[in-house]
Parts: structure tokens; sequence; C-alpha cells
């Protein structure tokens, strides 16, 4: 298998997997309980909070632990809604992950305003649009640091000066930056930002959600006592000690990362620019994470060469994994060229360091051949 679909998930690292083991057999406990044999747990889970806000160079403090970057994002926007009930605007992207735009959908019917903030045909964003956007009533500006689909990076240090100057808290949804781009929200005046571990080698369904110490939370699951009363329900010990064991290992990657995923990235994308003559880039050239490349491939039909490169065992993606099912083209590579077929003709490949230059090559050879098999 040539696996170029780490935007969508990534296996869990051999040294995650190995600290998590005992804590789904051996030390079973309860964190709440009051013997030890629950409560030592606490520490753990203290240890794998220190690990995670080393990683966002935050306080341990400012923490939650959540179940997925999904819970992540609709507990940032929901807790900023909570503040005042005069202010019920949202401003977001059109092309923001399903996570924010589904809870969007669900807080118009409620009677919030939102407003969905245009891209251009690279997907950049105009701070003069958000600028524009904020009133008296906006409560909450939430736009991601890197898309999904793209790899676009959102001028996230503007965005956040712009609403602290404008007294607007700021919500980010660095899933895909984490681990790939450096982050620091000593230097960015980020409110809350979401990230999920899945994406960067710890297990599926463990989340984190930053909390700046002094902007207000609300919770979004009422319950228990956990979490300092921030999220009801009992503790994933397991899965919160692999995101801290992830964290601490994707912390000592990151000044490598870039180095040795984007040349791979480049020899992808120059070998479909210039080897395949309908290919066209999605995404702004350089303003991109260095891992991520979509390509429009015109008059052939995703779904179609999505299929043929499974057979040659190709894993790639015409999108969101989480829209998959859907009958619905890209919504992000729609808002960047809307009435054209780019949106149902692009595929998206996204790596890791764990690829290889012999997997580019393979892959580059499928594509060249299956492209114009497809076009006849
Ligand atoms: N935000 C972005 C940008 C994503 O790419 C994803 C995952 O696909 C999510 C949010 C949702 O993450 P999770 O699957 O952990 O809920």
């Amino acid at each position: 298998m040539i696996y170029l679909d780490h935007n969508a998930t990534t296996p869990v690292a051999p040294e995650v997997r190995d600290v998590m083991l005992p804590y789904f057999t051996e030390e079973w406990g309860n964190p709440s309980s009051s013997y030890r044999f629950g409560s030592k747990l606490k520490t753990v889970i203290e240890k794998a909070r220190e690990q995670v806000a080393e990683l966002l160079g935050s306080h341990p403090r400012e923490i939650l632990f959540t179940s997925c970057a999904t819970e992540s994002n609709n507990a940032a926007i929901h807790a900023a809604l909570k503040t005042d009930p005069k202010k019920r605007h949202v401003i977001t992207s059109v092309v923001e992950h399903s996570s924010v735009l589904t809870y969007c959908k669900t807080l118009e019917t409620e009677g919030v305003r939102v407003t969905y903030l245009p891209v251009d045909r690279n997907g950049l964003l105009k701070i003069a649009d958000l600028e524009a956007a904020i009133a008296d009533d906006t409560v909450v500006v939430s736009l991601m640091w890197a898309n999904n689909e793209t790899g676009v990076l959102f001028p996230v240090e503007e965005i956040a000066q712009l609403c602290k100057a404008r007294g607007v808290l700021f919500h980010c949804d660095a899933v895909q930056a984490v681990g790939k781009v450096p982050i620091d929200v000593r230097k960015i005046a980020v409110d809350y930002l979401s990230l999920t571990g899945h994406k960067f080698h710890a297990p599926k369904g463990i989340g984190a959600l930053y909390i700046r110490r002094k902007s207000p939370f609300s919770a979004l699951i009422e319950g228990g006592h956990q979490e300092r009363g921030l999220r009801g329900g009992t503790e994933n010990v397991p899965l919160i000690v692999g995101l801290g064991k992830a964290a601490e290992l994707a912390q000592k990657k990151l000044p490598g990362y870039d180095a040795k995923v984007r040349p791979l990235r480049d020899a992808l994308e120059r070998g479909i620019l210039e080897g395949i003559p309908i290919a066209e880039l999605n995404g702004h050239t350089t303003k991109r994470l260095g891992n991520t490349s979509n390509i429009t491939f015109r008059g052939v039909e995703s779904e179609a060469l999505l299929l043929l490169l499974d057979q040659e065992g190709i894993c790639a993606s015409s999108g969101s994994a989480c829209l998959m099912d859907s009958e619905e083209p890209s919504h992000v590579v729609k808002a960047m060229k809307p009435n054209t077929g780019a949106s149902r003709q692009m595929i998206r490949f996204s790596l890791d360091t764990a690829n290889t230059i012999a997997d580019i090559n393979a892959a580059l050879g499928s594509l060249r051949r299956l492209t114009q098999m497809l076009r006849g």
C-alpha cells in the first residue's frame, strides 16, 4: 500500500501504542476513585496534559481533553456564545471543516447570525473581509489554521491580533497544523485552539481544546466533575496517555518535518503538473502546508480515479474523509473555483515522513497511466 492520505488519519506510532497498553490491561481504574488504584491515574493524566501543553507553548491548566476535534470545535463556539446573550453573531469561513460548518448551520436555526467569509481562487482569506464582518454583536471568529483539503494556511497571527483589537474571541481549528508547523500560543492571541490525536499518530477518538486562561468557557458536555468541571465523563485514560506521547513525539519531529516531507510533496506535484497536461493545482503555491497537494485532473471524475488508484494500492482522497459518503463535490475547491468542474475532479494527496521517493514515483506512474485511460 502507498498511503498518501495523512490528512485523513495517520497510523498510531509504536511508541504511542506501547505507552497506552498498560492502561487497557493492568491499570484500568477510574481516576475519580478515592483509592490509589484509581486515583493514581490522575498523575498520569496530568503528565499527558503537560506533554500536550508543551507542544502548544501553553500552561497545562489550559488544556482540556475531549473525544475529538469535532467536539473541541463545537465546544469552543458553544462556550463563546454563552458569554453574552446579546452577542449572537459568529464569523467563520466557507472552507472550514464540517465540524464547524454543520454546527454553525444548526446555530443559525437557533437564531444565531453566521457570516461565512469567502476565499479567493487560491483559497486565501482577505483580512479586510474579516474586518468588515466584525459587528457589535460578534462574539467569536472561528477560522482554521491550515485547510484539510488544500493545506492552505490562514494568517492566524493577523486574525488573532484583529480579534483582540476588536474585543472578539478567536477560535482556531488547528487540527491540520499540529505537528506540521510550529504552534506557540504565547505568540498568537488565540482564545481557543482545537486539535485531534489521530492526525499525528495517536489513536482516533481523543482530542484536546486549548482554552486561554482568562477566556470564558462553559461545558458543552455536562456531568461529573472531571476535567475541573469543564467536561463531564470518565476520562479515557489510555487514549489521553497516547495523545500525550504523540504530542511529545510530534514536538521532537517538528524541526525536521518540513525538510523531509516538502521535497517529496514537491516531487509529486511537479511530476503531476509537468507530466499530465490536464492537471491543475488547487491552493496557493507557497502559503500552504508542506505535505498537501490538491490537484484537479480536468475531465476525470475524482471517484473513478480514486477507485482505480485504490486497485493499485494507492490511498488518496477527493476531500474530507468526514464527507466521503456524501454526493457533494468538495465545498472547499468549489468555494475557490465556482462554476468549474474543479471540485468534482480533484484529488488530495497528503504525505508524511514515512513516505519515500519510491512511493512518489509509483504514484506518478499510476496517475499518468490512469488519467490517460480515463480521458480515453
Ligand atoms: N478539523 C479539521 C480541519 C479536520 O481535518 C478534521 C478531521 O478530519 C476535524 C476537524 C475533525 O476531527 P475529528 O475527526 O477528530 O473529529
